[in-house]
């Protein structure tokens, strides 16, 4: 595989950035996560202006603009000849003495990695994930804000670690004063009589995908809510589903040990599915 540093490709093995950088010393960067189908880049753009609305929220100024930054992502999937992939652009702080402070970081460092990918949850998109709702809380006052992607998910780590313990497949988040958040790398919704709710956006990522989700629902005719929602509410709904670049959608149909609906994936989530495929596996830029 080959990986893209600072305006030239490596061999994987040959692609190496310094341990005096500090996305490693301090997980000082930040990130993105994208997928491409039958060769085409899902939502470029998209990801792109997250990316740097990312940089920006942590004062980091990108050393390339926004038009090469997309060219360095499809180049990376061009350069390995991939199709279905997924792909993963970093900008750190870059290379610095020790100590915390940026300015001794002059240029930051940029990475885009891919590799191949294929449905992460393989045969649990027909029968739905075990999720467990953990300890490790999203949006309190001494974390980071959970729209900046960052180099630092250790949180997000966290839950999924003591989700795994519970024999769960993912974790969900609520935030500080237990209002419903999000998955450890996923958007979460519930349907209760037909109608769909999301929480806003101001303790969880905005999810790309989400967005996609929400244009989908209009196409289904399927009517949604973004408000705030509680355990009460996940614990009663009929349905439960989750979105991420990496996880698509993807139904979960246990939560704390509790059966959600009947067990089974619902008829949103069943509607949803084959329209989402249709979306990721027909635009995007190639
Ligand atoms: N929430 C978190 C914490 C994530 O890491 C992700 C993945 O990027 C998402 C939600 C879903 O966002 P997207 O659909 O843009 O991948």
């Amino acid at each position: 595989m080959l990986v893209y540093i600072d305006g030239k490709f490596f061999p994987e093995n040959e692609a190496k950035v310094s341990i005096f950088d500090h996305g490693f010393l301090y997980g000082d960067g930040v990130f993105e996560g994208i997928r491409a189908y039958d060769g085409r880049v899902f939502r470029l753009a998209e990801h792109v202006d997250r990316l740097f609305d990312s940089a920006k929220a942590i004062d980091l100024v990108p050393p390339v603009t926004k038009e090469e930054m997309a060219e360095i992502i499809k180049e990376t999937l061009r350069k390995n000849n991939l199709k279905n992939a997924y792909i993963r652009p970093i900008i750190s702080r870059g290379v610095g003495s020790m100590g915390l402070d940026p300015h001794r970081c002059p240029k930051p460092t940029v990475v885009c990695a891919a590799s191949e990918w294929g449905a992460m949850y393989g045969d649990l998109y027909e029968t739905g994930l075990t999720g467990v709702t953990v300890c490790v809380r999203r949006n309190t006052p001494d974390s980071l804000p959970p729209n900046i992607k960052s180099l630092n998910y250790l949180n997000n780590i966290l839950g999924k670690i003591e989700a795994n313990y519970k024999g769960g497949d993912e974790a969900i988040f609520l935030d500080r004063t237990g209002k419903l958040a999000e998955g450890s790398g996923d958007n979460i919704y519930l349907v209760k009589n037909g109608k769909l709710y999301t929480p806003p956006t101001i303790n969880n990522l905005k999810g790309i995908t989400r967005q996609v989700l929400l244009e989908l629902l209009d196409k289904i005719g399927v009517p949604y809510e973004v408000c705030e929602l509680g355990l009460f509410d996940l614990y009663t709904a009929d349905e439960v589903m989750v979105t991420g670049t990496a996880a698509e959608i993807c139904a979960i149909t246990k939560i704390d040990g509790r059966i959600v609906g009947d067990g089974k994936p619902g008829s949103v989530y069943r509607k949803l599915l084959p329209v989402f495929q249709e979306v990721t596996r027909t635009e995007g830029d190639a």
